[in-house]
């Protein structure tokens, strides 16, 4: 499948100019209009890299970008930053691991989809997804395969996804609320009970290792880490 583009830019005709040569360039492109939008698509849809405005309505460019960061699985996402001045990028540069690349506008479209191309060429080898070994447990998020002690776990693509995510943070307590926006996707925290129903059919299947994954009472879940692990 070809690779997805996250275009997150509140001015409507450089979004359609970009996205129009994104996808004449043969990208999945999707799009938002603001940061908040734009960080919940990222979750829901995980794209393969990212086209950030910095000048955006509420959450602006930089603190998107820093979230990303903070986050182990947008870490590594390429992100190509649009600002309308050169001197911006000395702020980007001024923090680790902020944006892989920048263009300054006015841009020609095609020298960002050549950009793009570059980046997801760079990242590629990053993007190849491995395997998480947590103890006896082994998540392997490129088969989509799970696995205790070596026998199988036959998980439905959403518990797949929800152990996925807890494996890949062992010891950290996630809320109901994180694990919807990061997990499913959703924007709205709603239907908490929804992770309590995953959550029970997945300590079913892992049977006797269910206590893998331990409620902390009014915070939420975590996957419990191996003794002597950090
Ligand atoms: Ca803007």
């Amino acid at each position: 499948m070809a690779d997805l583009v996250m275009v997150i830019e509140d001015e409507k005709e450089i979004r359609d100019l970009v996205r129009y040569n994104l996808e004449r360039a043969g990208f999945r492109v999707a799009v938002a209009a603001d940061g908040e939008e734009g960080l919940q698509r990222i979750f829901a849809s995980r794209p393969d890299a990212v086209v950030l405005d910095l000048m955006l309505p509420g959450r602006n460019g930089l603190e998107l970008l820093r979230e990303l960061r903070d986050e182990p699985t947008t870490l590594d996402l390429p992100v190509l930053v649009l600002t309308a001045r050169a001197a911006e990028m000395d702020k980007l540069l001024g923090f680790e691991r902020g944006a892989d690349d920048y263009l300054t506008k006015p841009f020609s479209p095609r020298e960002l989809v050549a950009r793009i191309q570059a980046l997801l060429r760079r990242s590629r080898p990053a993007r190849e997804p491995r395997a998480i070994e947590v103890g006896d447990l082994r998540v392997d998020p490129g088969a989509h395969e799970a696995s205790f002690r070596g026998r199988p776990l036959a998980l439905t693509p959403r518990e797949f996804s929800l152990l996925a995510f807890l494996a890949r943070h062992p010891g950290r307590v996630h809320s109901r609320e994180e694990l919807l926006r990061k997990v499913w996707g959703y924007d709205y925290v709603g239907e908490t009970r929804t992770v309590d129903v995953h959550i029970r059919r997945l300590r079913a299947k892992l049977g006797e290792r269910q206590r893998l994954i331990e409620t902390v009472t009014g915070s939420g879940y975590k996957l419990v880490a191996p003794a002597g692990a950090a």
